[in-house]
Formats: C-alpha cells, structure tokens, sequence
C-alpha cells in the first residue's frame, strides 16, 4: 500500500511506502512553528494549539516521482533539523536530521493531503504529543502510548542503522552523506523574526 505525497501546486509528486509502519505525532515545538511561519503557511499547517501533525517514518520509504528540483531545504541554525519544503509552492514536506544514519523523518500532513486517503487511514491515530510544554493550551496527554510509540520507533531506526538501508533515501546523497540541496541557515535576523512570532 502507498499513500500520495504532493506539493500544494503537484510540481513535486510522490508516494509514502509501508504506511502502517509509520507513527505519527504532534510537535508543539517553537521551531517547528517558526518553520511553518517562516514558510507563511501557519495557518494550513499549525492546529488551533500550534501543533504540527507529523507522520514519522524511514527515507527510504519516501519516493518522489516527479518535481524533485523544487525540494529544498532550510535550517533554524547552524546544527538544527534540516526542514525540507517544496519551493515551488512552499508546501513544507518534513524534516530530517542533519546525520543520514539517524534513518528518520518526519513528514509534515500537508503534504499527505489526499481526497481518497485520510491520515487516518493510513498512518492510523496520533500516539504521540511532542513538546507540549510549548503549545498554546492544554493538549490531551497519552503517557503510555507514547512511550511504545517511542519505543516502536527506535526500534526502527536501530535497525536501519545495523543494514545500511539509512543509505536509501531521497533526501541525501548516499555516497557522501550530504543533502542533496545545500541547506538555506537562516541568519540571526531572519531566525530572531520568525522566533519573534511564535
Ligand atoms: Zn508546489
Ligand atoms: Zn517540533
């Protein structure tokens, strides 16, 4: 089974393999709502608490099929997550570490949207509330379903790391270890402006 990956305007395609192995979550995080403005789409992607809706899977579960010149990526600082977006219609896509051997991403819902497929569906119920220390409210608390989805997805990445399958992705070229788009870091100004909103 796959589940559709677009950018807002279809410049980039692609598709999600293995969604029920994926986990998906929210991150109340001050960077990740500074992402989300920085992209001046806080209104599409943040929920009414600030959230971002995040569905956390491998790389090499991540295929793009067309448009892959528009992927691009930006970082809040020097060392931060590496936070990949569509260009073209600034339609953020996810985020990665910036080590490739960390098999991780977390791809934002906006680019999951699809008129047949619900999150749901595919990636099943959010089990894990992330940061919440930062939203605006009082999300709902799940201690013990995110300590095995926790669990769950470490698991997956250990294992990704013992068979060298972190070297299958579309974010980063696999002999050198490097993004395949060199990250845009904003500069203090930039970051202070994007900070200042959140
Ligand atoms: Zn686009
Ligand atoms: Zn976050």
């Amino acid at each position: 089974m796959k589940h559709p990956l677009r950018c807002n305007c279809g410049t980039l395609k692609g598709y999600v393999s293995h969604p029920a192995g994926a986990s998906r979550g929210v991150c109340y995080c001050r960077d990740c709502q500074a992402f989300a403005h920085f992209l001046g789409k806080a209104g599409d992607i943040l929920d009414e608490m600030g959230g971002t809706d995040v569905v956390a899977t491998r790389p090499e579960y991540v295929t793009f099929t067309q448009g892959l010149e528009a992927l691009v990526c930006m970082s809040l600082t020097e060392n931060g997550m590496l936070r990949w977006y569509a260009s073209c219609c600034n339609t953020p896509i996810g985020n990665t570490p910036r080590n490739f051997k960390v098999a991780h991403v977390g791809l934002i819902h906006t680019c999951l949207k699809d008129p047949s497929k619900t999150l749901e569906s595919s990636f099943g119920p959010v089990r894990m509330r992330v940061n919440t220390k930062n939203a605006k409210g009082k999300p709902g608390s799940m201690p013990i379903s995110t300590i095995a989805a926790v669990l769950r997805f470490m698991s997956s990445l250990i294992h990704a790391r013992l068979d060298g399958s972190y070297k299958r992705t579309p974010f980063f070229d696999p002999n050198r270890g490097t993004p395949v788009t060199s990250p845009r870091v904003l500069t203090r100004v930039e970051r202070d402006r994007v900070m200042s909103v959140v």
